[in-house]
């Protein structure tokens, strides 16, 4: 396995993404934090970073796009390196209702922010990681979602669904690249204390709901990215195409 260990985390600029990049910095990962628009946060975070590894770049992409996935990869290549980890976090989900009330633009962006830009970065990391290819092997690890499991109804059905693809990707891909040096695994996150929630237009949804959580606690983003590094590092090396459920037992 390579030495030079570098990680892509999508959407890392806030939440679970930014939680995951602190900890793969303390762990000696040059990182890559990808974001959308919030330049501020990304530069907060690298600047929290470099106290930790002095291999740290921000790219703004937008990840559900294929050319700025592609100009994302290559610039990990050039400025860190060939990539051994990606978490493909990157996740929206819009305002609460029922599924018939959703326009068909939501379904678009819903589906190719959170599936597409899973495809499009997985895609670019086989080709780099397989040793099929030359690549020293890596580790890949999807950020899912109780919703796969729950549905969401009356909430957003869409999102639940965008999350049950990517379940479906981790365990196909996983099968298919097993023997060319990459393990692929997910996360399952449930109520989480991030931004999210307030773009569903409930910023509270979390104490409306805790009580149904058998911890009766929300969980924090680090509790998620303890999870997700340990699917990437080599403590899990024999673990692929698996899930672990971040609930607190919901
Ligand atoms: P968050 O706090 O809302 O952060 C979202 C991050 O994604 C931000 O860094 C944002 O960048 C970035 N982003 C959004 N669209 C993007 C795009 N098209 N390209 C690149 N970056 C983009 O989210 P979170 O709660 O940490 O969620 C992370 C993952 O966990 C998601 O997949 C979500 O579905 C999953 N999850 C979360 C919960 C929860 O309760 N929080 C539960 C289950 C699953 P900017 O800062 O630039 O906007």
């Amino acid at each position: 396995m390579q030495t030079e260990k570098i990680v892509i985390i999508t959407g890392a600029s806030r939440g679970i993404g930014a939680a995951s990049a602190q900890i793969f910095a303390k762990n000696g990962y040059g990182v890559c934090i990808n974001f959308l628009n919030n330049d501020r946060a990304a530069q907060q975070l690298k600047n929290e970073i470099l106290q930790y590894t002095p291999r740290c770049i921000t790219v703004k992409a937008d990840v559900s796009k294929s050319e700025e996935v592609k100009g994302l990869f290559e610039e990990v290549d050039h400025k860190l390196g060939p990539v051994s980890v990606l978490v493909n976090n990157v996740g929206i989900l819009k305002t609460q209702c029922r599924f018939d009330e959703i326009e068909e633009q939501r379904f678009t962006q819903v589906l190719n922010t959170n599936v597409m830009s899973c495809f499009l970065c997985a895609k670019q990391a086989v080709k780099r990681m397989s040793t099929k290819y030359g690549g020293l092997g890596g580790a890949i690890v999807n950020v899912s979602s109780g919703a796969a499991k729950s549905g969401s109804p009356n909430e957003y059905v869409d999102y639940a669904a965008s999350k049950g693809a990517i379940d479906s990707l981790t365990r196909g891909l996983a099968l298919e690249v097993a023997a060319e040096g990459i393990r692929v695994n997910a996360v399952r996150p449930g109520l989480i204390n991030t931004d999210i929630h307030t773009l569903g237009g409930e910023p509270n949804r979390i104490d409306r709901l805790k009580s149904k959580i058998p911890m009766l606690r929300g969980g924090e983003a680090t509790e998620v990215a303890e999870a997700i590094y340990w699917l990437a590092s080599q403590n899990s090396s024999f673990v692929t195409g698996s899930f672990i459920d971040i609930t607190g037992g919901l």
